[in-house]
């Protein structure tokens, strides 16, 4: 069996065995991506079944939520959709010019969700899909999404990442009964929207490849099929980036299965690991940066686009460098925890307790445990060189494009001053216990030069 086979559909509700030894799932009930996707929507809702097992019935109310801009593209047709097809439907359209995934609107979706309702159907991208997963949970809903922006990879989440009082807390919740990606509606989401959902694939290359860098240095489990799987998926994004620049129904088809397809990687290993590296904790530093100034900052994919850039421009530079075990070990003995501490509560602020907490639970940054990985990177050189060799061929290319759509490749176009984006890039590695390359850029004794590096180039 090779995951890669088989459509994202043959992919969910079935349990595999794998070679890995670990049986995989993602209870996801229906997908439906591509050209026309949207005139599913009527069956799907046929067989929907509710939490008491009976089936959604003709006189059973739907919700539809959207915002102003999303119901512009899509909301008619949807609700017209649903009334056609003989449901009840009431709806609440947020007024609001720009929306967040905040806990307050949440609360607002609360207040206009009608007690009789018995499925939510939501028209958005991140910020819509998280609201309605967070209030379709707590509810004990079924929820769809129809998607209108192929813009970020939480559309087969089972959690939702709210802001609550100037930090980012992620409740539990469940996956969306069915996802819903119309090409047709994608089109109209503009560049700054897919250089997003291209940014956050983009960073797969690292995910799967620190991930890999793993399991030879600290004999973390990894599963083959599920990395080459996400690897699949994103090279077929990349070789179909102009026609994303053109709106072509494929182009947007892949990119939208493969942000959904990454979530259902993340079922299958039950966390983050086949998403989630060094590009996405300095994405979420940033994101925390900013969200501590008052400002939402850029998209989450803008961001996870720039930091693949960075780390990749960081694993470039390091090859150029020689493995200097004397040197490693020598740094690894100047790690002084009171010195540490004082740097996390400067640089991280009213986040610095979560990260404490942490340290004091991982002990990441002790002589003892970075000595013992040093010992196993030392006997594991030649293979790690060639993974990074790998991975800095395909990520070199990040930087065109994202270009292509007009996205963001550079720290410098952001809300951040060269002395935070230092912090983030020696720092963010303490945000997650996820061995990744700023862990191991410090492993290795060189993080610091790496990040002097990294500013001098984009931010002199
Ligand atoms: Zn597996
Ligand atoms: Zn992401």
């Amino acid at each position: 069996m090779s995951f890669k086979e088989l459509s994202i559909n043959e992919l969910i509700n079935h349990e595999f065995d794998c070679s890995c030894g670990k049986k995989h799932i993602a209870s996801i009930e229906n997908i439906a991506i591509g050209k026309n996707a949207l005139d599913k929507l009527p069956g799907i809702m046929e067989t929907q079944k509710l939490k008491d097992g009976s089936i959604l019935s003709k006189s059973d109310k739907v919700f539809i939520v959207a915002d102003v801009n999303t119901w512009e593209v899509a909301g008619e047709r949807v609700e017209s959709m649903v009334v056609q097809a003989g449901y009840p439907v009431e709806k609440y359209i947020f007024p609001h010019k720009s929306m967040h995934a905040e806990d307050k609107y949440a609360e607002e979706m609360k207040e206009h969700l009608p007690a009789d309702t018995k499925l939510i159907i939501a028209i958005g991208s991140g910020s819509l899909n998280d609201l309605t997963r967070y209030v379709a949970f707590g509810a004990g809903l079924p929820y769809y999404i129809v998607a209108t922006a192929p813009s970020m990879d939480g559309y087969a989440s089972n959690v939702s990442p709210l802001v609550h009082n100037n930090l980012k807390i992620t409740y539990s919740a469940e996956c969306a009964n069915a996802i819903i990606g119309d090409t047709d509606i994608l089109a109209t989401a503009p560049d700054v929207m897919i250089a997003a959902g291209l940014g956050d694939v983009l960073g797969k290359y690292l995910a799967i490849n620190d991930w890999k860098m793993s399991e030879l240095i600290n004999g973390e489990y990894y599963c083959p099929e599920v990395g080459e799987l996400v690897l699949y998926s994103v090279k077929k994004c990349v070789d179909t980036v102009p026609g994303l620049v053109n709106r072509e129904s494929d182009a947007l088809q892949y990119l939208m299965e493969s942000l959904v397809l990454i979530g259902i990687a993340m079922s299958y290993i039950g966390f983050s690991r086949p998403a989630s590296a060094s590009e996405h904790h300095i994405s979420h530093f940033l994101e925390m940066k900013s969200i501590f100034k008052g400002e939402y900052g850029q998209l989450h994919g803008t961001c996870v686009g720039m930091a693949t850039c960075i780390v990749s421009d960081m694993y470039a530079k390091f090859l150029t460098m020689p493995f200097d075990y004397d040197k490693a070990r020598a740094h690894a003995e100047t790690f002084d925890y009171d010195t540490w501490e004082k740097e996390i509560k400067r640089s991280f602020g009213l986040g610095a307790d979560e990260v404490i907490k942490l340290y004091k639970q991982v002990h990441q940054n002790d002589p003892e445990v970075v000595e013992k990985r040093i010992d196993s990177i030392q006997n594991n050189e030649a293979k790690l060189v060639s993974l990074m060799e790998d991975v800095v061929a395909d990520t070199q290319k990040a930087p065109q494009l994202l270009k292509a759509l007009h996205g963001l490749t550079s720290p410098a176009e952001f809300n951040v001053t060269k002395e935070e984006f230092k912090d983030i890039l020696m720092y963010a590695k303490e945000l997650r216990n996820r061995y990744a390359a700023l862990q191991f850029f410090y492993d290795m004794g060189v993080l610091e030069e790496l990040a002097d590096d990294i500013i001098e180039k984009y931010m002199k």
